[in-house]
């Protein structure tokens, strides 16, 4: 015997539109100029330059400022 149980749709609740959300959708729709490195993670553009190594073999990376200043290393690109 089978019981056929039947889903319901219900309406499924927005994203919530925090601060932090809407500042994220504001980061995001600004103009991104070229040539102007952006951190991936916060949205920022400033950075340091990180650099390994010595002569000519030096590595730069470029960190995010925001994201160091918060403990996490973001290369940015
Ligand atoms: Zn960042």
């Amino acid at each position: 015997m089978t019981d056929k149980r039947r889903f319901t749709v219900i309406d499924g609740t927005p994203a919530p539109d925090t601060p932090a959300e809407q500042v994220r959708k504001r980061v995001r729709a600004m103009p991104r100029p070229k040539a102007m490195p952006q951190c991936g993670r916060c949205g920022g553009r400033e950075y340091i330059e990180a650099k390994i190594g010595i002569g000519k073999s030096v590595t730069k990376q470029k960190l995010c400022v925001l994201c160091l200043m918060q403990g996490q290393r973001v290369v940015m690109g």
